[in-house]
């Protein structure tokens, strides 16, 4: 059985520890999934020089950002790695020169989302960074060859966001009540369109190569996890979109599932 991809938006940390929308949606994403065999996690948070992955027996929980309540730096996901997963993973990046490392772990674009999907933290996690210097067409053929790993009951899980312009969310967050500009819904509407034509061409070019990407991305960081989903992903996926809206105004919570 091939497993669906999922790609999750998973916004603000705190929707780790509260009971709102976006986290009762991220605890549905798993509900009418195959239990997976494992996880290869690809993170916006961790976006650095090289391809890596994790190579622990058991991953670190990464509590990476600041200035949030204690509660959140308590939390711990101590799902078991994988390293055989990682060395095969390494094995399909081939010229893409992945190699493992032990210096990063579970960070929180994996862990405030997988918390919900898999409370008992029981299914191996892999994660893989990505490369920032490498092109979005770049990022979005690692993708494509990580889609064997479907046939082996692994989840292909992106981490990002599909807008995500923190200065302007951190504005708007602070009225009562955060409109959302038109340019993030515009955004947010055209990568919907994209993703069910199964038009990974416009995907590939929306960022930078759209005004309105530029500004719903300062930086790709929080993009690109949707691109190696949608290379992992083929036409014949049904493609649905089980979480859908705006945090803070202009942050889409859009998720993605791709078979
Ligand atoms: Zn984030």
């Amino acid at each position: 059985m091939r497993m669906p991809v999922i790609f999750a938006g998973h916004g603000s940390p705190m929707n780790a520890i509260e009971d709102n929308r976006w986290s009762r949606g991220f605890a549905a994403l798993a509900d009418d999934l195959p239990m997976p065999r494992a996880i290869l996690a690809i993170s916006a948070h961790w976006w650095v020089e090289g391809t890596l992955l994790t190579g622990d027996e058991q991953p670190k929980t990464i509590h990476d950002f600041h200035g949030f309540p204690e509660a959140l730096y308590e939390i711990s996901y101590p799902a078991p790695g994988a390293p055989a997963l990682a060395q095969r993973v390494a094995q399909l990046l081939g010229s893409a020169g992945a190699a493992l490392s032990t210096d990063w772990g579970l960070d929180h674009g994996t862990w405030s989302v997988l918390k919900w999907m898999y409370p008992e933290a029981g299914v191996p996690v892999v994660q893989l960074s990505m490369d920032r210097r490498l092109a979005p067409a770049e990022h979005f053929a690692i993708g494509q060859r990580l889609a064997p790993l479907r046939d082996d009951g692994v989840l292909v899980f992106g981490s990002g966001n599909i807008v995500h312009n923190l200065r302007d969310a951190f504005q708007r967050m602070r009225t009562d009540h955060p409109d959302t500009p038109d340019w993030a819904r515009r955004y947010d509407e055209a990568v919907r369109e994209a993703l069910a034509q199964h038009d990974h061409d416009a995907l590939v070019a929306a960022w930078p190569g759209s005004e309105d990407g530029r500004r719903s991305h300062p930086m790709p960081d929080h993009w690109l996890p949707l691109l190696y989903c949608a290379g992992a992903s083929d036409g014949g996926d049904a493609v649905r979109f089980p979480v859908e809206g705006f945090d803070w105004g202009s942050l889409s919570m859009r998720c993605v599932r791709f078979g």
